[in-house]
């Protein structure tokens, strides 16, 4: 059974129709990749996941649950945890609080502590910059904070919305790299990607999605040598 499944979902904004159809599924332990150009509707995919936009037609499964109808705060308490696009993190706050955050819907401050530390573990630099505010920190810092305050939520599958955008290519790799350790600890991971190079590197399967629907899908491995793909994505 998937960890999440998402079958022929109609997502409009008013007359503008953003997804026409979108499938996809995510198995436990898998990292799955959702490639696109602009506009394409992978914003819109993750935030209808998430509750935050709300599907006209088709459904959507967590676990063995419909969440089609579901509201952000109780998927993000089932541990399905969003990290949007544009990192969203608070700039005048620290490092600290903005990790504390994750930690919202966790009466235990303890908890809370204890996952913080482990983010600290995974992620020496953001230890190292605990008390300085979010808003002076590098854009591939500020990644991290949202990556890691995710992680406070303590997520069974994490979704990631463009973890590469406006970063230079050692920084993404490294946030990259990052992805794959929280997929080893056993986290699934549905991750949106333009930076189709990248997320084929970690992902084990992709798709490609165009107009809000799939035109493409397969193993990374595979998608990584299909000329269509590098025609489109992967360039010279
Ligand atoms: P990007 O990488 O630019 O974020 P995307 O693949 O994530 O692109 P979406 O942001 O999901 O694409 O957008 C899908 C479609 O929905 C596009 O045609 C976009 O113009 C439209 N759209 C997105 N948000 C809104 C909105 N708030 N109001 C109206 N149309 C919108």
């Amino acid at each position: 059974m998937p960890v999440l499944e998402m079958r022929d979902v109609e997502v409009f904004y008013g007359k503008v129709q953003a997804l026409r159809g979108m499938s996809l599924h995510v198995e436990e332990g898998e990292i799955v990749a959702v490639l696109g150009n602009n506009g394409a509707g992978k914003t819109t995919t993750l935030a209808t996941i998430s509750g935050l936009e709300r599907a006209t037609s088709g459904s959507i499964r967590y676990q063995d649950r419909d969440i089609t109808t579901a509201r952000p705060w109780t998927t993000v308490a089932d541990g399905l945890v969003h990290v949007p696009e544009g990192r969203r993190i608070f700039s005048t706050m620290s490092v600290l609080e903005n990790l504390q955050l994750g930690g919202f819907l966790v009466d235990d401050k303890k908890v809370v502590k204890q996952r913080i530390d482990h983010v600290y573990d995974l992620l020496p630099r953001l230890a190292a910059r605990s008390s300085q505010q979010g808003g002076t920190l590098s854009g591939g810092e500020q990644q991290m904070v949202a990556i890691g305050r995710a992680l406070v939520a303590d997520p069974t599958m994490l979704m990631l919305d463009e973890p590469s955008m406006g970063l230079a290519p050692l920084v993404v790799a490294s946030v990259m790299e990052v992805i794959g350790q929280i997929n080893q600890s056993g986290t699934s991971v549905l991750l949106v990607e333009q930076n189709a190079r990248a997320a084929l590197r970690i992902a084990d399967r992709a798709y490609v999605i165009a107009s809000g629907a799939v035109t493409i899908e397969g193993a990374a491995a595979e998608l990584s040598t299909d000329k269509r793909i590098v025609d489109a994505y992967l360039g010279a």
